[in-house]
């Protein structure tokens, strides 16, 4: 059994950034993650909206600076899954397949499970695949594009993107009386010219060759299966949190994200929560670092009252 003042589950932006702040406040710091640390935005080559950095960012150069940080604070980084947790007790435990952990506190920071279940989607990430017009859309200044909507998210991003895009296609893979997009935004994308609405449609596929050319489209009424001449594919399928391994620990919203305060806390004492896996307005690289940070200072707070 090892223990540790913090236990932070997950070591994307901002499991890093709790690690950076919990380990500089001398809290003994544990970051467990499954895969390589620097979660989603390792499949970004290019930032352009991190502060300070803009176009000469890709992913896996800022995310291994925040690991460096990390370790160089003293956090330890190891690459395991937790995978069932007692989270309810003054002591926190936290089991993955090789070790069990006990901390005073604990920071989850699972994110969102990361994308690439259509054809073409992993090998295309970043090179016109995107998830995130927030993020990208300068990218597509001028060129074509399709926005695979679900819901009036999709549907925000994609009139946003006609600011920079010269065509937005957007699929829609159910029929207008559906009602999963709102009147008012239907009304909004019908009147704008760069928008082409095209109806009961699923993107399947997508084709290239150093960079996207084409989306593959399927019509889900007549099967029918046609290309789009694009540089770009938006991609907004309806994302659950990766927070299935904490369902009866914290509270969790509907669709599975972690309820917390604004000082990261959970219903829980002494856990807290951070990053795309909490109930949030914006998933982006800087919000995760500010709930990291948040997170880890409150955690400190809490650890320093249990040891008075
Ligand atoms: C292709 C792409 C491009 C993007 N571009 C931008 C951009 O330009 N600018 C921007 O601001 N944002 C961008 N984003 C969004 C950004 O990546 C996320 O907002 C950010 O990574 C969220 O950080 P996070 O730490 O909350 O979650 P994540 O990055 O999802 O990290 C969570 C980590 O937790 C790990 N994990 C999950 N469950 C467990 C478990 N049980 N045990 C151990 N580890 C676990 C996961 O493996 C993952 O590494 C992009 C996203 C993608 C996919």
């Amino acid at each position: 059994m090892q223990k540790y003042d913090v236990v932070i589950i997950g070591g994307g932006p901002a499991g890093l950034a709790a690690a950076i702040y919990a380990a500089r406040a001398k809290l003994t710091t544990l970051v467990l993650e499954k895969d390589e640390a620097g979660g989603r935005i390792l499949g970004s080559r290019e930032i352009d909206n991190y502060p300070g950095y803009f176009g000469d960012v890709s992913g896996p150069v800022l995310m291994a600076k925040w690991r460096e940080h990390a370790l160089y604070c003293g956090a330890e980084i190891v690459q395991e899954t937790a995978e069932s947790l007692d989270l309810a007790s003054e002591i926190k435990t936290i089991n993955t397949e090789e070790n069990t952990y006990e901390a005073a506190a604990v920071i989850l920071c699972p994110g969102v499970p990361k994308e690439n279940s259509l054809k073409g989607e992993k090998t295309f990430m970043g090179r016109g695949v995107s998830y995130c017009v927030n993020c990208d859309a300068t990218f597509f200044e001028g060129l074509s594009t399709a926005v695979a909507v679900y819901n009036d998210h999709g549907m925000e991003e994609a009139i946003f993107l006609t600011r920079f895009a010269k065509e937005v296609y957007v699929t829609i893979p159910f029929n207008k009386s559906d009602e999963k997009v709102s009147e008012e935004l239907l009304k909004e994308a019908q009147a704008n010219n760069k928008i082409k609405l095209l109806w009961h449609t699923n993107i399947i596929e997508i084709q290239g060759d150093a960079m996207v050319n084409k989306a593959i489209i399927q019509n889900m009424e007549n099967n029918e299966i046609s290309g789009l001449e694009v540089n770009g594919v938006f991609l907004f399928p309806e994302l659950t949190a990766s927070t299935a391994f904490l369902a009866g620990q914290v509270e969790l919203d509907s669709k599975g994200y972690i309820k917390v305060s604004e000082k990261m806390e959970t219903n829980l004492a002494g856990v807290y929560a951070a990053g795309d896996g909490t109930h949030k307005f914006l998933r982006q690289v800087v919000t995760a670092a500010s709930d990291g940070a948040i997170a880890a200072v409150a955690a400190e707070k809490y650890i320093s009252k249990l040891k008075k």
